[in-house]
């Protein structure tokens, strides 16, 4: 029986249930991707597909780094895995102290977790504990964003702002409100970088602060710049705003800089390209280039000692955590992946590259169906009007005739989203553009 199961090799694709996939449409029509390199992914039919969106946000340095592959190869020939609670190995301590030399002020600890998921919920979690540790235990709301994506656990669809995210998932955690999204195509269509054009969108915390009392809310959680509603970047002065009434209130700021951590935005992390200082960061993605699943969350230096100095020695501080926490694999992955960033001078590329990415993504303006078009760092989303009662299949089939010319591209609504390698050379920038714009003249 065991053995009929192993030798089942099968070209049925039905056992696997796919994750964010139309199952039915990949199944009748499958894209298979068995190699990677570099800026390129070989398919299944030997084709070479230039990677427009580092995989999913995470390849930030190319495919299959050597000196990644041969760390993690490394590692895994010496220990596979090591007890996460109360034992520890070397590379883990060595990882976290580079990464907090990465952030700016205080956010000098950091605490591991598998995906941006988990590492939302693990920040949701520190500030609620973290206000009850202070003296404040009625801290317990919530405010995230509308069009937010923070993952898919329950705290991150609770703040999150993504309604087929939502909807299926009953009352999700209680006392939660949304900020509104930064997102007016009426007065910032088209604007280069950051939108100068902003409502009163931070001002509205105001209000849902008069309306529950400050002595209620926990933290607010954003990502700096939206990615996976349709890369929504913020206006000039926004963030601060935030941070501005978050500290009148006494209210913790988190920064899910996911996607925009590890060099997207031609800085280091988000926080030091607007320049605005949160009190805990996630992250996740390019922690480890993809390579190995890993998450982790910055918390400032304050949040960290209100629990160390919260319980008698001996005791466990935070009542939280992963068998895969650390995982050596992912520490091994990751010090080679800071290597790599630090070797190729890749952040500062990113940055360098910048202009040229926002110049070639604005010449698609004018092309069928273009109704907007946002940048910022390597970043970029090209918004389609939507086929009537048809929401997100014209974008669909952006991606599949794009994927047919050898470009993967990611669709999220009928927003083309953006994010190639840092590693990305100036004729693939033109390759990928001109691409999408000679499919768009092609779809209906
Ligand atoms: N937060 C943000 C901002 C993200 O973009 C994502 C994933 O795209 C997540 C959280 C969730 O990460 P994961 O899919 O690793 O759980």
């Amino acid at each position: 029986m065991i053995k009929d199961a192993i030798d089942i090799k099968t070209n049925n694709l039905e056992s696997y249930w796919m994750p964010f996939t139309s199952n039915r449409s990949f199944k009748a029509n499958p894209r298979m991707l068995v190699a990677a390199k570099g800026m390129y992914y070989t398919s299944q039919d030997n084709r070479q597909i230039l990677d427009g969106v580092a995989g999913l946000w995470c390849v930030n340095a190319g495919h299959c780094r050597k000196k990644i592959v041969e760390a993690v190869q490394d590692q895994v020939s010496k220990m596979d895995y090591s007890m996460a609670f109360q034992m520890g190995h070397p590379s883990e301590f060595e990882f976290a102290a580079r990464l907090t030399a990465l952030m700016p002020n205080d956010l000098n600890h950091v605490f591991f977790a598998n995906s941006g998921s988990e590492a939302v919920d693990t920040a949701l979690k520190i500030a609620i504990a973290y206000h009850r540790l202070n003296g404040q235990a009625s801290k317990t709301r919530f405010v995230g964003r509308e069009k937010g994506y923070h993952g898919v656990g329950f705290g991150g669809i609770s703040v999150g702002g993504m309604v087929n995210n939502r909807k299926f998932f009953g009352p999700l955690l209680a006392g939660v409100d949304h900020l509104p999204a930064t997102y007016d195509l009426e007065k910032n269509a088209f604007s280069k970088g950051q939108p100068k054009w902003a409502s009163n969108w931070a001002d509205e915390l105001e209000k849902i602060v008069s309306l529950h009392d400050a002595s209620t809310i926990a933290a607010v959680i954003v990502e700096p710049v939206s990615g996976s509603a349709g890369v929504i970047v913020p206006p000039l002065g926004y963030l601060k705003r935030l941070r501005e009434i978050c500290d009148k209130h006494g209210i913790l700021l988190i920064f899910d800089e996911v996607i925009t951590g590890f060099g997207r935005l031609g800085k280091p992390f988000a926080t030091e390209y607007f320049d605005v200082v949160p009190d805990m960061i996630t992250s996740a993605k390019g922690l480890t280039n993809g390579t190995v699943p890993m998450s982790a969350v910055f918390v400032k230096s304050e949040i960290y000692d209100a629990f160390m100095d919260s319980s008698g020695d001996g005791a466990i501080e935070l009542f939280h955590g992963y068998t895969y926490s650390g995982h050596p694999l992912a520490c091994a992955a990751g010090l080679a992946t800071l290597d790599v960033y630090k070797e190729d001078d890749l952040f500062n590329r990113a940055l360098s590259m910048s202009d040229y990415w926002e110049n070639v993504a604005h010449s698609l303006k004018g092309y069928p169906f273009v109704k907007d078009i946002r940048n910022l760092g390597l970043i970029a989303g090209i918004e389609l009007e939507s086929k009537d009662n048809m929401p997100g299949a014209r974008a669909n089939e952006v991606f599949a005739r794009c994927y047919d010319a050898g470009v993967l591209v990611r669709v999220t609504g009928d927003t083309i989203a953006l994010s190639p390698p840092l590693i990305i050379e100036k004729d693939e920038i033109n390759r990928l553009f001109e691409t999408i714009g000679d499919v768009l003249k092609k779809v209906e």
